[in-house]
């Protein structure tokens, strides 16, 4: 598979679909999702749909998320270049290219084998490379590279990961999925002093569920 005029032409529909239609307004997301070839990071029977806003099967019984909910949770970030981001569940690794692509510094976990290898080889051949990415539990974070300016977690959580606030800056945000398996609250916590968060609240949504390595 290529990157053609076609596929530019149709991210081109989907950038303006979600400035108009779902109300994003960071010009640099938007400008990030313009570049990064969504189709691919997919199945190419699904290369036709990739520019639809649509969430698609990945390996290991993942999938990766709808473009709005890429954008949305990237613009509750509030990146600034160079920031040193976390990201925790890099999938096939769409987010963590259109996080690179934003000129910041990503990290990025996986606790799936296959997922972890896959990203790691299709980020490279987009020359498209996170500062590093780890095979493991996100729950855990990664202490080494800690402190980071932003936690970005693409899996739902049943309950509050803390080691990753633990992790935060002074001043930093999370954006995290909470709820059961079936739907999820997605919130952004923005760390005031090393015990005290700002919790804001942005709306219902069916992410994959975080899981410990115990589970499968
Ligand atoms: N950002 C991804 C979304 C993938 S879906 C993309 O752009 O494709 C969420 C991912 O979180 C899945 O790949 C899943 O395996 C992973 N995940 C779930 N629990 C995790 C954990 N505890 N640590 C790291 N990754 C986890």
């Amino acid at each position: 598979m290529q990157d053609s005029f076609v596929h530019k032409g149709k991210r081109k529909i989907l950038v303006d679909y979600l400035r108009e239609k779902m109300g994003i307004s960071d010009e640099k997301v938007l400008n990030a999702i313009n570049v990064v070839p969504r189709h691919l990071f997919l199945e190419s029977i699904f290369e036709d749909f990739a520019y639809e806003d649509r969430a698609f099967p990945i390996l290991a019984q993942q999938t990766i998320s709808h473009p709005s909910t890429v954008a949305e949770q990237t613009e509750l970030l509030e990146l600034q270049e160079k920031e040193k981001v976390l990201e925790i569940g890099t999938g096939c690794g769409y987010q963590a290219a259109v996080l690179v692509q934003m000129n910041v510094l990503v990290y990025t976990v996986e606790r799936q084998k296959d997922l972890h290898d896959f990203s790691q080889k299709k980020l490279r051949e987009l020359h498209l490379r996170p500062k590093f990415q780890s095979f493991g539990d996100g729950f855990l974070g990664l202490p080494t590279f800690a402190p980071f300016d932003k936690i970005l977690v693409t899996c739902g959580a049943e309950i509050l990961p803390t080691e990753l606030l633990h992790q935060l800056k002074i001043g930093g945000k999370m954006v995290i999925p909470l709820g059961k398996t079936d739907e999820q609250i997605l919130y952004r916590f923005t760390k005031i002093s090393p015990t005290e968060f700002e919790k804001e609240e942005f709306g219902a949504y069916k992410f994959v569920p975080m899981l410990n390595n115990t589970n499968h």
